[in-house]
């Protein structure tokens, strides 16, 4: 699989808490669907989420339009908690977190 953003081949899987999530190498962006957001908001990673370089922040990133390749469309951007921008695939409903997002995210949900 590609990453939606940077278009890098070989999305990583990792097993987080149980959850599995499509994490890009390059860009270290994170692929979910919207029951697997929820879950990882709730697991209030803390430090962990550092640990994962899931913390700092990339604005660069976050300017680049991220595309869905399972559906072949333009993902849309919408707010999050916290005035948080993420991206979501109005066909499958995969969310797409930059760097940086989940961490901010889990601070305005705690
Ligand atoms: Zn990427
Ligand atoms: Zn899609």
């Amino acid at each position: 699989m590609n990453c939606p953003k940077c278009r890098t081949e070989l999305m990583v899987q990792e097993t987080f808490e149980e959850i599995d999530i499509d994490r890009c190498p390059a860009c270290k962006g994170l692929l979910l669907d919207s029951g697997e957001l929820k879950a990882l908001i709730s697991k209030k990673m803390g430090n962990k989420a550092d640990t994962l370089g899931f913390s700092s922040t990339s604005d660069h990133m976050d300017k680049v339009k991220a595309f869905c390749v399972s559906c072949n469309k333009d993902m849309q951007a919408m707010l999050g908690p916290g005035e948080i921008r993420i991206e979501r695939c109005p066909d499958c409903k995969a969310i797409f977190l930059d760097q940086g997002e989940l961490a901010s995210l889990q601070l305005y949900t705690s």
